[in-house]
């Protein structure tokens, strides 16, 4: 499944950022989606399969939601399809387009459906348009007439993957419980054979959430992967599979040790990877210390242009939040720009920033943070007011760990310089010397190890 893999806007990462070699540098501050005055830029993920997935990963939030629909067979007609295409990259500005496919298991679907699909984007397409076409799969329906047709169409593929087997295997299993790695991993290099950008998934939890560096090392060295997202297990225990409750499943990622996973990554990628790997949530993350937004909705002030559409075309204002409160209309009754410009859609993406609470505001970090997602804040300050983020420990001290690297690296970027120039600035300070990151410890404790 890809299901609660999901990050909404960030649920496949586009390869371009701030870290990689040859990356503009950033001036001033740019506003998060280009400007229209004609058009309205929004990201949408469509769900063709629903929540509907050939594994069973115990902590997908997703396959409760078949209750939604009962007796729905959950497919998307190719009426829909094709009207959807129509109305989203219609509604779309000129320039690049991201066509966002997800699931559940979207590769249910039959490759022809994907082949109609594309059919039909380029059939709407205005002349100034590129359209980018993404998917999120578990990986274990692909096939070599799948990867042709991928790496014919230049498709971005989001797999994912947990780690080494024995971590994978942990919670990532098939309908009679079994392992899927093996199966995930003929995927992967079946993907890899046939040229197609892949771009790995991870989600953190409690089986893999101590193992940040054989995670990482696993997917760099013996996956020769290059495009990495990293996506926290919050996994609320409740009988609706909506976003309620305030306990956690045992599963679910610990706040500390997911600050903890981020910083162990983040230290060997600064030190030796920034410019060949791509770790979206770093990437992200420098982009507000150049002082633009966030390139994910998460850490961005507010939100609520990232959508979900249902294989019958239910428009949701979020992929977290396919529940029926958040249920915007249907597009083949209301177009999707009314729906994505509706007052109740905007207070939806408002009410990220006015729900931040107090303790949040005052944060040194904020600036990076910005309370993270909503879906995530259940959880009491210290002195009590409701709405802190769950993994507000995890991401204060994984902020406050990159401060001086990223500082460094946005100074570089804005003389015109290369982010991946601290590589060397870090290998070349003395042991004795004061690391160059700023933390103001030594370099032999610090990223001169
Ligand atoms: S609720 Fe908002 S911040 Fe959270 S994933 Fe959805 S769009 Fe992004
Ligand atoms: S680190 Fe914690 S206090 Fe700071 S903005 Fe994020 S959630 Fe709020």
């Amino acid at each position: 499944m890809s299901g609660s893999d999901s990050g909404a806007a960030g649920a496949v990462a586009t390869p371009i950022g701030l870290t990689r070699k040859g990356a503009p540098a950033p001036a001033g501050n740019a506003p998060s989606l280009r400007p229209s005055t004609l058009r309205v830029p929004f990201h949408v993920l469509a769900k063709p399969t629903g929540p509907i997935c050939n594994l069973d990963c115990e902590y997908c939030f997703f396959l409760s939601k078949e209750s939604l629909y009962p007796g729905d067979r959950f497919r998307m007609s190719d009426d829909l399809m094709a009207e959807y295409l129509r109305q989203f990259i219609g509604a779309q500005p000129d320039g690049e387009v991201t066509v966002a496919w997800q699931g559940g298991e979207p590769t249910l679907m039959g490759v022809d459906f994907f082949r109609r699909a594309i059919e039909s984007a380029e059939s709407v397409r205005r002349p100034g348009q590129q359209l980018l076409h993404t998917i999120q799969t578990n990986g274990t329906l692909l096939t070599a007439e799948w990867c042709d047709l991928l790496a014919r169409h230049r498709f971005l593929v989001g797999i994912s993957i947990d780690g080494p087997p024995d971590i994978h295997d942990r919670y990532r299993v098939d309908k009679r419980g079994g392992p899927t790695s093996a199966r995930v991993l003929r995927g992967l290099a079946l993907l890899q054979s046939h040229g197609v950008d892949v771009n790995v998934l991870c989600t953190v939890h409690a089986a893999n959430q101590d193992r940040p560096l054989d995670v990482y090392r696993y997917f760099r060295d013996e996956l020769g992967l290059t495009f990495i997202q990293f996506i926290p297990i919050v996994e609320r225990e409740n009988e609706t599979g909506f976003q309620e409750g305030d306990t956690v499943s045992d599963r679910s990622v610990d706040p500390a040790a997911w600050g903890a996973f981020l910083e162990a990554v983040f230290d060997e990628w600064v030190t030796r990877d920034v410019g060949t790997v791509f770790v979206q949530l770093f990437d992200a993350a420098l982009a507000t210390w150049c002082g633009l937004p966030s390139t994910l909705c998460i850490f961005r002030e507010t939100c609520g242009d990232a959508l979900a559409l249902e294989h019958n075309g239910d428009l949701y204002s979020c992929d977290h939040f396919v529940e029926p409160d958040h249920l915007l209309g249907n597009i083949t009754t209301t177009t999707m720009v009314e729906l994505v410009t509706s007052p109740k859609q905007r207070a939806f993406g408002q009410a990220k920033a006015n729900s931040l609470p107090a303790y949040c505001r005052s944060c040194a970090v904020r600036f990076a943070c910005n309370g993270e997602c909503p879906r995530n804040r259940f959880t009491l300050t210290p002195d009590g007011e409701p709405g802190l983020n769950y993994l507000c420990a995890g991401y204060k001290s994984f902020f406050t760990h990159i401060d001086g690297s990223m500082r460094l690296m946005a100074q570089l970027l804005r003389s015109g310089r290369y982010a991946d120039e601290i590589r060397g600035i870090l290998a070349t300070a003395g042991r004795n010397d004061p690391c160059p990151c700023g933390s103001g410890r030594k370099a032999k404790a610090c990223h001169g190890r």
